[in-house]
């Protein structure tokens, strides 16, 4: 009798075979893009101390009240945390090993993240991030530099329909002055606020303007506008970035609402939002965070940084029908008979010398089931060998996908044939 099954994690995904090829054409193009624009890769751990996350992204937020997936260590009673989000684990990184001593820093990293929400689609509770993090930049020219290259990346990716919401969130006088009128406006609707708004009122009420809750989106919209109580500073950076989005050629619209689920945020922040994904629209988002190195304990830095949905863009992909063809060996190795089973192992090791990908076939069988093996792979070629061959030492190369003859090669030949795709004057 079998054992009972044992299942994921619920909100925790496989990535299987058929789809990793996806996932790493996709790797590809963003490591290439991010080069193009000076960022350096950094790579920081899972596991962080809670604190980090509660200092950042702040209490009174949804990622810190109900998000996170936090443990106390049972052998030193330390309470940790599964990163929710990379830009704290970053800063902490840059600070720790003093990477900012060297100037101003561009750095990007990806990988898993954990939030502990309502599974559905495009909402996970590990997914992927791709983040962005320029540290030590004060000016609009690196707020516009983040958006241009999301454009770019869009572009390159093949996807369109993509649209750019912007804000401004000030310097943190006029979110205070912003925060007494809001909490006014609330205060007069106080009926109809869900019970997380009524909580956040005092506690952190620009969070109320991040609510998902459906009852709070129509006074979500006619609440105050944060606009009307930007400083100057923030007002000419604001124009600024704008100029250099519209001398870009990207173009944008403004969401007086847009405040972001992370208190860190201050000055610029955007998102960029599909209408062709339902209510998982944001593929990403980011802004500017000025205060956050101090926060964790490094000297006053501005920085300006991003993260991307990967599973969001992904699905966007595959709407768009912009897919790569899974990847297949160059060669299927059929053999049978016992010298040619041991000549078969030398020439796959020949082959992958050559840079030939090969699949060596292993658990025997007639030529026949072999062949249909060798079909099914997707590999473009079969290279035959039998005891004949083996004596001989060399090969039948049998291209698989065109019209082509077998032909007896020696294994060097047969790599110039797979490698250069020429078959018909071999
Ligand atoms: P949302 O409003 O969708 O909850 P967020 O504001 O919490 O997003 P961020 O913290 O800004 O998200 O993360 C950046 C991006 O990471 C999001 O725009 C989204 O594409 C992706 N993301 C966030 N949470 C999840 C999740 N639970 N599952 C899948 N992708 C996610
Ligand atoms: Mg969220």
């Amino acid at each position: 009798m079998s054992s009972k099954q044992i299942q994921a994690v619920r909100g925790m995904n496989d990535v299987l075979p058929d789809e990793v090829h996806r996932w790493e054409c996709f790797e590809d193009t963003v490591r290439a893009w991010l080069h193009g624009y000076g960022y350096r890769g950094i790579r920081m751990p899972i596991l962080e101390r809670t604190e980090l996350f509660v200092r950042s992204i702040g209490e009174v937020t949804d990622i810190v009240e109900k998000e996170m997936y936090t443990f106390v260590d049972q052998l030193n009673q330390e309470s940790l945390a599964l990163r929710p989000e990379g830009t704290a684990s970053c800063v902490r990184a840059a600070i720790e090993h003093n990477l900012l001593y060297g100037g101003a820093q561009r750095l990007w990293y990806w990988g898993p993240m954990f939030r502990h929400e309502r599974p559905q689609k495009g909402r996970y509770r590990q997914f992927y991030q791709v983040g962005v993090e320029a540290l030590g930049f004060a000016g609009p020219d690196i707020d516009a530099e983040q958006v241009v290259m999301c454009a770019r990346l869009w572009r390159e990716l093949g996807l369109d329909g993509i649209r750019l919401e912007l804000n401004s969130l000030g310097s943190s006088d006029a979110r205070a002055r912003y925060r007494a009128r809001l909490v006014k406006f609330l205060e007069q609707h106080h009926g109809a606020l869900d019970e997380d708004s009524k909580r956040r009122l005092h506690a952190n009420p620009l969070r109320v303007l991040d609510s998902k809750h459906p009852q709070m989106q129509e006074l979500i919209r006619e609440a105050p506008r944060m606009s009307d109580d930007l400083d100057e500073a923030s007002l000419r950076h604001f124009e600024a970035l704008q100029a250099s989005l519209h001398t870009a050629g990207v173009t944008h619209e403004i969401n007086p609402r847009l405040v972001r689920g992370l208190d860190y945020y201050n000055g610029t922040v955007f998102e960029w939002v599909t209408d062709r994904l339902g209510a998982q629209g944001t593929v990403c988002a980011g802004g500017r965070y000025d205060g956050l190195v101090e926060q964790i304990g490094g000297k006053p830095t501005p920085a300006c940084g991003f993260a991307m949905g990967v599973e969001r863009l992904l699905a966007l992909m595959q709407h768009g029908g912009g897919l790569p063809a899974p990847r297949a060996p160059d060669v299927y190795l059929v053999h049978q008979g016992e010298l040619a089973d041991r000549f078969a192992e030398r020439v796959a090791e020949n082959l992958r010398d050559a840079r030939v990908a090969v699949l060596l076939h292993c658990g025997g069988g007639s030529f026949k089931s072999q062949m249909k093996k060798a079909d099914a792979s997707g590999a473009r070629f079969a290279i035959i060998v039998g005891d004949d061959e083996a004596a001989a030492g060399d090969v039948s190369l049998k291209p698989l996908r065109e019209l082509a003859e077998q032909m007896r090669v020696s294994v060097a030949e047969a790599a110039d044939i797979i490698r250069n795709g020429v078959t018909d004057d071999a």
